[in-house]
């Protein structure tokens, strides 16, 4: 017999990762689905509805055992009242998604920033269980942080904090996708260590890359990782200068935050810490103050995409006093 769990969703903007969790038994079932991002609110609820629904099945658990349905959410919410903000790879604006999905599923719904989930996560079930003020990094497509504070998420006044992606790092620097210039996540992140790289190998510099920058295929992580093996120069340079931007910025917010634990995740980094982290901490500890940074460990995230999903747990205590 399986313990109370609960169902935590999280919403990409084309797919759902939805699993059953609780904390004793870990993740009990799980179900990826493709989403459409053109379908109306109430489709795209009721997507959602059915994710829920097919869990339960595969779980074989009983309805009653699920105590809350969480969501994680990339972009802006309000937890408190259920509606999403601004999530605009979701085309979702001002939309109140918690009572929408409440009226179409017997549980509470739950709703939280999605990187907020993964910080949760990694502080109550990962590498930062025993820090008490952490930062939760990911690198991928942008850059996305969580603060802990006093072992508790800190969400800002507005419930926007965290936004470390949209730091200014460079003054008139490249166009990042909020609009602005020289935003942290326009230098240092997948996508822009990328649009670099492709750029070197357009005007004539060689890399193992060629091939697929030619062909317009999509460079992942893994293509970084075998290049970086195959000692890129190109593809090392441009790694390089993010990681020192990264170390930089870090070393900058320990400065004003005094952080115990800075922990890095994302898909660049699951795929490439073990070339990163000393680069990243060389640069930190180039930019820091030794005050600030006494005793802090800069440590790679081990959880991958369950960081959002064990989050939940986390929430569904916070918010409503669930204990799974
Ligand atoms: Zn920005």
């Amino acid at each position: 017999m399986h313990k109370d769990s609960i169902i935590s969703i999280d919403m990409g903007g084309t797919k759902v990762l939805g699993c059953v969790v609780n904390s004793k038994e870990g993740i009990l079932a799980r179900v990826k689905k493709p989403t459409d991002p053109n379908a109306s609110r109430k489709k795209y609820v009721h997507q959602l509805a059915e994710v829920v629904y097919e869990l339960i099945e595969k779980s074989h658990m009983n309805k009653k055992k699920i105590k809350a349905v969480c969501l994680g959410v990339p972009g802006t919410v309000n937890p408190e009242t259920g509606i999403i903000g601004l999530a605009p790879n979701l085309g979702l604006k001002n939309f109140n998604i918690k009572k929408m999905l409440e009226g179409e599923i017997s549980y509470r719904v739950l709703i939280e920033n999605d990187v907020n989930l993964g910080a949760l996560g990694v502080k109550n079930f990962g590498v930062g269980k025993k820090a008490k003020n952490m930062l939760a990094v990911f690198v991928g497509t942008g850059i996305g942080g969580g603060l802990i504070f006093d072992s508790k998420l800190y969400r800002g006044s507005n419930y926007v904090a965290g936004e470390i992606g949209h730091m200014l790092v460079e003054k008139n620097g490249p166009k990042c996708g909020c609009g602005r210039k020289g935003c942290f996540e326009a230098i240092a992140s997948r996508t822009a260590i990328v649009n670099k790289i492709i750029k070197d190998i357009k005007s004539g510099k060689r890399s193992t890359l060629s091939k697929l920058v030619k062909n317009k295929e999509r460079i992942r992580s893994k293509s970084l990782l075998n290049a970086v093996k195959k000692n890129d120069k190109v593809v090392r340079k441009r790694i390089n200068e993010g990681c020192e931007v990264i170390g930089r910025v870090l070393g900058s917010i320990t400065n004003l935050l005094n952080l115990d634990m800075i922990v890095l995740g994302g898909g660049m980094i699951e795929a490439l810490d073990f070339y990163m982290l000393p680069l990243i901490k060389k640069s930190f500890n180039e930019h820091v103050m030794n005050d600030s940074a006494k005793g802090l460990k800069i440590v790679a995230s081990k959880l991958g995409d369950d960081a959002a999903i064990f989050g939940g747990i986390a929430l569904a205590e916070e918010l409503f006093g669930v204990r799974v």
